[in-house]
């Protein structure tokens, strides 16, 4: 029984936190953003209107002072004259005191004639080397809506600090306007936060959505549908994952598709002669068969056998080719390989009444390994000779064409149908396949050459004529500023 687990299929539980926490983050850091932009604001503005009070109430309390250094006696009488005429003041109290803190003038009346020793107007009596002339003080204070502000400069007659203005004022219009925008500056951080969630929820719901599209494709392709593609639409980095993610798939269908078509042509070409095999030794055991029969069966068998072991060697060839790294590659000259493959092919070719014609003089060098070049070699000029006419010809030419190292392997045989021509180079294809068995060929021969050809950086063309002839050519491109003729 096959138990299947809901996390197995459904939405990736890890994925979804995460995107729960970089949308959390994301909007964390706005928050600490926006509260840092708001109390800066608040700060500023609130520095704003300390300085423009500062100045204003220290320049009345001057205003004051400087009228006030003009009198000649400085006493409750002449003070109350003096400050009665500065109508134009409008601040919540003011107190005038002589040198010593007593109170001269209150327009509050409550400390008059008392001593008044408030830390601004200690502050500004204070005398020293430093200060002769006394000190101008101001102190703010912002609450509750309301603004306290106070201000206390001396009063100085002939250079000789005499007593002191103090201003207190309670300013709730301006205290309810820093208020007014304060809130102001909290509802709009409040609104850009709300904003900012949603827009969080949005990008992190439709990257999600995006990201579930390749999890759930590679769920599928997991499962064995290849040709499943992914449409991410947009145009930033995950479109171009999910182009990828495609590519990556097509290439995997591709290599399932021949690996699948290699096993199934694999096992019914070697079905054949193991089949042959099975009826040749029934129709030993199960006929009586006279002595010379059996031996002709034994020999047919040992044939198929040898067939047998001729395609599996090439088969292992193949694969061998096609997992081959370029490490072990050298510059060399064709021309000693060619001589080399002629002379083992000598005598099959005089049996065959095959000449050979070797035209190596525009031998080229190539960047290849000895052993590929050896077997592409091989295998063209053994065809060449396989599919020959007796009293035909083979010849292998070698040249350069611009900046390209060609190898031709032309024959006078029985040539290759056209129709054929585009499948002789797939695994186990043979044009005549009665004829083709009956020579040993295993229809693998010249998939092998393409493999090693194309991954030496090579190509190769077939033409051919029926009943006149067939030239394989095979083009690489050429090394020979890198190699020493000699
Ligand atoms: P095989 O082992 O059967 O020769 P190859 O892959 O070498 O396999 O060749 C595939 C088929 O192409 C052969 O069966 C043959 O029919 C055809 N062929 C190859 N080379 C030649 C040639 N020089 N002349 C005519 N036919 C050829």
């Amino acid at each position: 029984m096959a138990i299947i687990s809901a996390s197995e299929h459904g939405p990736h539980r890890g994925y979804s936190r995460a995107q729960v926490k970089y949308a959390a983050s994301y909007v964390v850091i706005t928050f600490v953003v926006l509260l840092i932009l708001n109390i800066y604001c608040s700060q500023t503005c609130q520095k704003l209107f300390y300085q423009s009070k500062q100045s204003s109430m220290i320049e009345k309390c001057q205003l004051a002072s400087d009228e006030i250094a003009t009198l000649e006696v400085l006493n409750s009488s002449t003070v109350t004259g003096i400050v009665s005429q500065m109508e134009s003041l409008k601040i919540t109290r003011l107190v005038i005191t002589d040198h010593r803190g007593m109170v001269l003038y209150d327009s509050s009346s409550e400390a008059l004639g008392k001593y008044m020793l408030l830390p601004e107007i200690l502050q500004a009596l204070d005398v020293t080397e430093t200060t002769p002339k006394g000190n101008n003080v101001f102190y703010w204070k912002y609450y509750d809506g309301i603004m306290d502000s106070r201000a206390a400069t001396p009063i100085v007659c002939y250079g000789s600090v005499v007593g002191c203005v103090y201003m207190t004022e309670y300013d709730v219009a301006q205290g309810a306007l820093i208020q007014s925008l304060q809130d102001t500056i909290l509802r709009i951080t409040f609104f850009l936060e709300v904003i900012v969630i949603l827009f969080s929820i949005a990008f992190s719901n439709a990257f999600s959505r995006r990201l579930d599209k390749i999890m759930s494709s590679m769920r599928i392709i997991q499962e064995g549908d290849y040709s499943h593609k992914v449409n991410m639409g947009g145009n930033d980095e995950l479109t171009i994952l999910g182009n990828e993610f495609n590519d990556l798939t097509e290439r995997l269908q591709t290599s399932e598709q021949k690996r699948s078509r290699f096993v199934s042509d694999a096992s019914h070409e070697l079905k054949t002669p193991l089949a042959s095999i099975k009826l040749l030794t029934d129709s030993i055991l199960q006929n009586d068969m006279d002595m010379e029969t059996i031996r002709e069966f034994v020999g047919n068998i040992g044939d198929e056998a040898e067939r047998l072991n001729r395609m599996t060697a090439k088969l292992l060839s193949l694969t061998r080719a096609e997992g081959r790294t370029d490490a072990d590659c050298e510059i060399i000259y064709m021309a000693p390989t060619v001589r080399q493959v002629a002379k083992m092919l000598r005598q099959t070719a005089e049996k065959a009444d095959v000449a050979l014609n070797l035209e190596l003089e525009g031998d080229t060098p190539v960047l290849i390994l000895e052993d590929d070049l050896y077997q592409i070699v091989f295998n063209l000029m053994e065809n060449g000779i396989k599919y020959n006419i007796a009293g035909g010809s083979l010849t292998v030419k070698l040249s350069r064409v611009e900046d390209n190292a060609v190898l031709e392997v032309r024959d006078t045989g029985m040539g290759i149908p056209e129709e054929a021509l585009s499948h002789v180079f797939e695994r186990f294809y043979r044009v005549d396949k009665a004829r083709s068995r009956q020579t040993g060929g295993s229809g693998l021969g010249l998939a092998i050459v393409r493999t090693i050809v194309q991954r030496n950086r090579g190509e190769i063309q077939v033409s051919s004529v029926v009943d006149q002839g067939t030239t394989f050519t095979v083009t690489f491109p050429a090394f020979d500023t890198e190699v020493d003729r000699s």
